[in-house]
């Protein structure tokens, strides 16, 4: 049975003590709900923290004993490390950052610290139960350096990541200074979980700015593995609002809700306590719908729910003053003797209160300033199953309003559109609330916690399928020793090697890539001798190559072919025309005055211009601009533009790698060759090598290569191997 390992900085269980004794509650949050509607095929486990500081060793046996029959692992915090990980770089820094507040982001490094070493000691809970084929799903802002660290212990286990907030924008994420390691945290897994597109967007955009990967419809290459971003909504527990079970009960609480419901329009607002809900924004609103609509007063009334939360930090409790202030003033300001304008409760509800609310609100006004999902808003209209009767007023910054496009959506800090939806939803015709309610319906009912669930953990199999594919294709140790030992027993091998991206690491700064002396010598080891021979094909100017490897004895192609050196003469391949490339320049000079940072490399018979230090979009624009103005200045000359990677080259039509590698393919009857490359310019010479050529190509993108090798060292270590030193060889 395949064993999904969840890690979540709250396991679904709290610990309280009573009277000495150890209690545990199971909290049935929509995680939770979610994963154990998975079917059975799954065996489950979930390590966290149990919510409580248990300090003495037996005590802690004691609880890893009940807790483990129900496959819950507890990692134990300390008072400190909860008030320092947990109170402080999450909920002070993180939390904050990520919903935009950056005023009242903390930027302290004790914080940080702790948040280091708690998710370690969370890798150190999660490590020794792994096993290789378990899939891990890591949940939330709590744990992001998590997957980097299970990763670098199990390199090849899956691993999933799910963000439960929103991701900033790059522009805002950026500021934080631990910004890299925290993205490099999250890349440890496999599959990158969001609640919407935007999020998605902006955690890519902010890998791309600041580790360097790029993305290609939301998949990325990190150390050879294949990460894949992607959007998942997660959605609720539907029948459990739909139909509550027990149906709200004529207790006290649902009783009176029914009675206010019948005197008075209910709107209705429930959230935790949190400046990111934008209550006060709320407040003032309803205030305004009040003064402009006199109408409607002493006959509509906010029911407003705030759940308390992080009462010990000081922005949540001068929000609790604020909201108290408010209330006060606008009932002070309002209230007859038979109404107030706001009804305001500072605690939370029960399940039959909750449901009672839900299904008598005329109006849900959900307004959050930002928001990951918001599941009340899905739970409210889940609640209309029966009645169909109610309308959803929902913020355009709340992760919901992406499913719920049929509620009235409208911008938290705009009063007016606020003012106006209350007033459209209290006019709203029935037959049209029904018909925005159904579809909203129709949509979350299958898009639940469940779908949710299974759906992530569907996506992260698949991935590691393909995964498996591509390492299919990677050239393993057996292909390592069978071409080792067909190219031994060869008489005359042929090796056509490119450099850049092969031999040598891509780098920003081109000229940073002169060979070290680990090349000098694996080049020189395999030169031409008995027979054999080595050749550079690479895009590089005849200069450059001549100062960096003139002295081996190899032969070598410049420029992708125009210059030829053939037992240790240049020659130019080709009759070509350079004339053409002082018109060229110009463009190109005018390029890199509007953009610093790139470049022009100006070869004999070609001209480059680079952009590998700059955004990749705005060089991208440039190239497209730059090739209208080129056809137009070319159209009288037989050219070709190439676009590499982060660079494009002007140069004579006819020129490429494979056609220079010809050059040597027809001069012998080889008995061997293996050609080696890493980007575009090297599928030509793939595509010309003859049958029983070897083709492999660095990095795992699809290519007309026959193997895939992973990495430059790897390519590195594959050429070492292939001339044995004298005492392997005896
Ligand atoms: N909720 C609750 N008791 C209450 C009010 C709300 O348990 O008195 C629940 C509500 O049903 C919902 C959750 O709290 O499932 C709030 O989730 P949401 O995504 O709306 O906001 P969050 O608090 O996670 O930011």
């Amino acid at each position: 049975m395949s064993r999904l390992v969840i890690v979540s900085n709250r396991l679904p269980v709290t610990i309280q003590k009573e009277k000495g004794d150890l209690i545990y509650y199971p909290s049935a949050g929509g995680l939770a709900t979610g994963l154990n509607s998975l079917d059975g095929s799954w065996e489950k486990i979930w390590i966290g923290w149990p919510g409580q500081e248990i300090k003495e060793a037996w005590e802690r046996e004691a609880v890893h004993r009940d807790l483990a029959k129900d496959g819950l692992y507890p990692v134990f915090l300390t008072q400190e490390q909860i008030s320092l990980y947990y109170e402080g770089f999450s909920n002070k820094a993180i939390w904050p950052h990520f919903h935009y507040f950056t005023q009242y982001t903390t930027y302290r490094d004790e914080y940080w610290a702790a948040y280091r070493a708690v998710n370690r000691a969370f890798a150190d809970a999660v490590i020794p139960l792994i096993r290789e084929d378990d899939l891990v799903w890591v949940h939330d802002y709590q744990l992001m350096l998590l997957p980097a660290m299970i990763r670098e212990a199990f390199p090849s286990l899956s691993i999933g990541f799910f963000l439960h907030i929103p991701f900033p924008s790059y522009e805002v994420f950026r500021i934080l200074p631990w910004r890299k390691q925290i993205l490099e945290g999250v890349l440890g897994a496999d599959q990158i979980g969001f609640h919407t597109f935007g999020y998605m967007r902006h955690f890519l955009s902010a890998v791309y700015r600041i580790c360097g990967y790029e993305h290609h419809f939301g998949k990325l290459t990190v150390d050879n593995r294949l990460v894949n971003a992607d959007v998942f909504p997660m959605g609720i527990d539907y029948e459990k609002y739909a139909h509550p079970d027990p149906k709200p009960q004529d207790g006290n609480g649902p009783l009176k809700i029914r009675e206010l419901a019948e005197k008075q329009k209910l709107v209705i607002s429930i959230d935790r306590l949190d400046y990111s809900k934008g209550i006060p924004q709320r407040i003032l609103a309803f205030a305004r719908f009040l003064q402009d609509n006199p109408q409607y007063q002493g006959k509509v009334t906010l029911v407003m729910i705030v759940v308390p939360s992080r009462a010990n930090v000081s922005q949540y409790q001068e929000l609790k003053e604020e909201i108290d202030n408010l209330v006060g003033k606008i009932n002070g300001e309002y209230s007859s003797f038979d109404w107030a304008p706001i009804h305001y409760f500072y605690r939370s509800l029960d399940f039959p209160e909750l449901t009672t609310l839900y299904q008598e609100a005329d109006i849900a006004l959900i307004t959050p300033l930002r928001d990951g999902m918001n599941l009340v808003a899905k739970e409210y209209v889940a609640s209309k199953e029966d009645s169909k009767k109610g309308v959803l007023i929902l913020s355009e910054m709340a992760g919901a309003s992406n499913e719920l496009m049929e509620a009235i959506i409208v911008n938290p800090q705009d009063r007016q559109d606020i003012t106006d939806a209350l007033l459209q939803a209290l006019e709203m015709e029935e037959a049209e609330q029904r018909r925005r309610l159904q579809k909203m319906q129709d949509r979350i009912r299958k898009n639940d916690v469940r779908h949710w669930a299974v759906t992530f953990i569907n996506e992260q199999k698949k991935l590691m399928e393909s995964q498996e594919a591509k390492i299919a294709r990677h050239l393993s140790k057996e292909d390592k020793n069978e071409l080792a030992r067909a190219y031994r027993s060869a008489k005359n091998s042929l090796l056509i090697l490119d450099y850049d991206g092969t031999l040598m690491p891509f780098k920003t700064d081109p000229k940073a890539v002169v060979p070290d002396e680990e090349l000098l010598r694996i080049l020189e080891k395999l030169g031409n001798h008995n027979g054999n021979k080595a050749v550079i094909i690479s895009g590089r100017d005849r200069d450059t190559l001549q100062k960096w490897l003139g002295h081996l004895d190899v032969d070598m192609a410049a420029e992708h072919g125009v210059w030829i050196k053939r037992n240790g003469k240049w020659a130019n391949n080709t009759g070509f025309s350079a004339s053409w490339k002082e018109r060229i320049r110009q463009v190109l000079e005018n390029m890199v005055e509007r953009t610093p940072g790139s470049f022009i490399e100006e070869k004999e018979y070609s001209i480059a211009w680079h952009y590998r230090a700059i955004d990749k979009a705005l060089g991208e624009k440039r190239v497209r601009e730059f090739r209208d103005v080129l056809l137009y200045l070319t159209a009288n000359d037989d050219l070709q533009v190439l676009e590499g990677n982060k660079v494009v080259e002007v140069k004579n039509a006819g020129v490429s790698k494979g056609k220079a590698a010809l050059n040597w393919v027809g001069e012998r009857d080889w008995d061997f060759i293996l050609a080696i490359g890493d980007d575009n310019t090297d599928e030509d010479t793939f595509k010309a090598m003859p049958p029983g050529a070897h083709t492999i190509k660095v990095g795992l993108d699809s290519s007309a290569a026959r193997y895939n090798i992973l990495s430059v060292e790897e390519v590195r270590s594959f050429l070492d191997s292939l001339e044995p030193v004298e005492s392997e060889v005896n």
